[in-house]
């Protein structure tokens, strides 16, 4: 690299640039990593340093960022109106209403954690078909209930209708006086 010199600045690798005229050299951080340092001695045999090897080894934070990228990257593919975007949402939301626990891990943006945080609590397999989670437990889990309020919704609607068609054919209730 012409004109330029690895240099450290208070430990940190910078690349001093020389630039024409009177301009004062300019300083970037350097990203080359020890390859670049003249007194670096390559041995791949020695594999990476100690402080790196940990970071690689604990790759969550990398998983993390990707991650990351991944719901804005859906969140902007919803904002510009991509068709596929908002199916596979309302996928998610159907398979959670209808407590399609493996359909919701398998569909959302991160699998793997969404499977973790639910086994936490309820790692039976049983509970894959369970209608509510350990968020609320069974007794006041919102998406059961308005299940059952709408299962008794369309019963009383059956039962109605079906008293409407007794009638019609001149059926009669015998009541007790
Ligand atoms: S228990 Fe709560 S969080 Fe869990 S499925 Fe039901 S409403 Fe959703």
């Amino acid at each position: 690299m012409p004109a330029s010199r690895k240099i450290p600045v208070h430990g940190v690798p910078m690349r001093e640039i020389t630039l024409s005229g009177d301009n004062p050299p300019l300083r970037l951080y350097d990203t080359s990593g020890p390859y670049t340092d003249p007194d670096h001695v390559v041995d791949l045999k020695l594999g990476l340093p100690p402080r790196r090897r940990e970071w690689i080894a604990n790759k969550k934070d990398v998983k993390d960022g990707v991650i990351a990228y991944k719901i804005a990257a859906h969140a902007a593919d919803i904002a510009k109106g991509h068709p596929r975007a908002r199916e596979w949402d309302d996928a998610l939301s159907k398979a959670r209403f209808e407590f399609r626990w493996e359909d919701q891990f398998n569909l959302s943006l991160d699998p793997e954690t969404a499977r973790e945080f639910h086994d936490e609590t309820l790692p039976a397999e049983g509970a894959k078909l369970a209608h509510f989670c350990s968020m609320c437990g069974p007794h006041v889990c919102s998406m059961k209930i308005t299940q059952d309020v709408r299962e008794c919704a369309e019963r009383e609607a059956g039962l109605q209708q079906k008293a409407v068609e007794f009638k019609q054919a001149g059926g009669e209730i015998y009541l007790r006086e």
